[in-house]
């Protein structure tokens, strides 16, 4: 598909705590990576502000400055990269500026520490400050997850009285509700904010300051990854407790399906593969199964290979897989598992790794390169989340011609149609209620399709052909922030 031509092309500064390839911990991190570009391709001059982490390596020092965090004075240090954006033979550069400051920021890990209040009240101050030091005045702030929240609330009501900052306009983005930055009332100082913010129309959140709830009420526009969860989150059961903020702002409230890189995550070219493939030629996949199995320790059986590569956390429905494990270690397959998080499910896989070692893999960790192979070498990838605001495992899978069985919540129920063995129409399997047997009644369908093997290949195809690029959903982001700028001028002038 071609690069459409857009009359309105926009200045975004986008905000994220992790960006791929310089930061991960999940798919915030690939959004933050790859919708800028796309945004770019569409030629829009879109720039990405994230932390330094000391993982980072030293980029190119652009200017300093001081921010003021409570009664602490830190001094911000911009970093300039960049990432390379690819489209039909154009090239753009996006600018990345990193934030980088010792104290907060030069660390082992990404998140986890007492202070994560103060370090990203540091970084939204920052970033304001950064634009004006920079000179780069964006039309529109776009701002992801909580840890950019305080940003639209600063612009707001701290930073009117200049003209640089009037008519700037913010993008919420929600990738994840459950995450929430709730700190005690003390934090406010953090922000420079009185006792007057610590009620429900402002900050308090259930006797906490909340750094979403400052996103999701400060912010001119707010969306979220896929339609369905943009629902769903206005209820009781997946909202969080913030179902009636949302519920008041649902005319404000978008949802807009994450793509992914295509050119990344390519099949016939990804370097991380040993064998790579096309729709027309799913050989290297039958040889990247065989490799999977040798390096995870299991049979080279001609036996379905089920994969599973996920933050090993409640939310990713892995109590499910609990309930079924004894019922399917009986079965004629093999299970891989790739994931890190809670030691309870750590436990439960190496536990079921050591009881049956010809039929389960398992890594614990966080391991990209193994991640694609996973991919690339299962048959059928496993997503029962309870729930799931997109989900890109999915779509990578399905882009590398591995089934999905997934529960239908959030952009999992956007993207997965269940197969219909009548008409032969969906992409993979789906079930509703979040229940064990639910999940084993959809593998089975799995299992039993994937002995027609004809079938079995059609399908594989009809998933490899499907678009899940970016270009859609970033036209659809170049709306959304013509409506955020629409929504801001109509605040000012009222
Ligand atoms: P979430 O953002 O809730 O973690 P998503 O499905 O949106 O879930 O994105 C997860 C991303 O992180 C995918 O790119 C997935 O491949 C990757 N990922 C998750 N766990 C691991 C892991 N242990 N090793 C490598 N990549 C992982």
């Amino acid at each position: 598909m071609g690069i459409p031509e857009f009359d309105e092309t926009h200045k975004i500064l986008f905000a994220s705590a992790e960006v791929v390839p310089f930061a991960k911990t999940g798919g915030l991190a690939d959004v933050a990576g790859s919708l800028p570009k796309a945004l770019a391709t569409y030629g829009n001059d879109v720039r990405i502000v994230m932390p330094r982490y000391s993982r980072i390596e030293a980029k190119r020092t652009i200017a300093d400055f001081p921010v003021q965090v409570g009664s602490r004075k830190a001094t911000a240090i911009v970093r300039e990269g960049d990432i390379e954006a690819r489209m039909d033979g154009t090239i753009r550069k996006v600018p990345v500026y990193f934030i980088d400051n010792y104290h907060y920021f030069d660390r082992d890990h990404i998140y986890g520490y007492w202070d994560e209040a103060e370090r990203f009240a540091f970084f939204s101050r920052a970033v304001l400050e950064m634009i004006k030091v920079l000179g780069f005045r964006p039309d529109v702030i776009h701002c992801n997850d909580w840890q950019t929240g305080p940003i639209p609330l600063l612009l707001k009501e701290q930073y009117q009285q200049d003209p640089f900052y009037r008519g700037i306009a913010t993008v919420f983005t929600i990738h994840n509700l459950r995450y929430q930055g709730n700190f005690p009332k003390e934090s406010l100082n953090l922000l420079g904010l009185g006792d007057e913010y610590f009620q429900p129309g402002k900050l308090e959140f259930y006797g906490s300051m909340s750094f979403m709830k400052a996103g999701l009420v400060w912010s001119d526009v707010l969306n979220t990854v896929s339609r369905t969860y943009a629902n769903e989150i206005q209820h009781p059961e997946y909202g969080e407790r913030f179902e009636g903020i949302l519920q008041q702002r649902s005319h404000d409230l978008y949802g807009i399906c994450n793509g992914i890189n295509i050119h990344e995550y390519n099949p016939a070219t990804d370097p991380r593969i040993t064998h790579n493939f096309t729709v027309d030629e799913l050989e290297g996949k039958r040889r990247n199964k065989l490799e999977l199995q040798r390096e995870m320790g299991l049979p080279q059986l001609d036996v379905p290979l089920l994969g599973l590569v996920s933050r090993l956390v409640d939310q990713k429905g892995l109590d499910l897989i609990e309930g079924i494990a004894e019922e399917l270690m009986q079965r004629q397959l093999q299970l891989v598992i790739l994931g890190t998080g809670d030691g309870h499910y750590e436990d439960m896989f190496r536990d079921l790794r050591n009881k049956y070692p010809d039929k389960i893999g398992v890594e614990i960790g966080f391991n990209v390169t193994l991640a694609q192979r996973i991919y690339a070498g299962c048959d059928m990838f496993l997503m029962p989340s309870a729930f799931e605001p997109c989900g890109l495992g999915q779509l990578i899978s399905l882009r590398y011609g591995t089934i999905p069985i997934v529960r239908a919540t959030g952009g999992l129920q956007d993207t997965v149609i269940d197969y219909d063995p009548n008409t032969g129409s969906g992409n993979g399997f789906s079930f509703t209620n979040y229940e064990p047997h639910a999940l084993l009644e959809a593998i089975e369908r799995a299992l039993y399709l994937f002995e027609n093997q004809r079938a079995w290949h059609s399908l594989i195809q009809k998933a490899m052909k499907e678009d899940h690029s970016w270009n859609r959903s970033a036209a659809e982001y170049m709306g959304l922030y013509k409506n955020a700028l629409a929504h801001h001028l109509a605040v000012l002038t009222a």
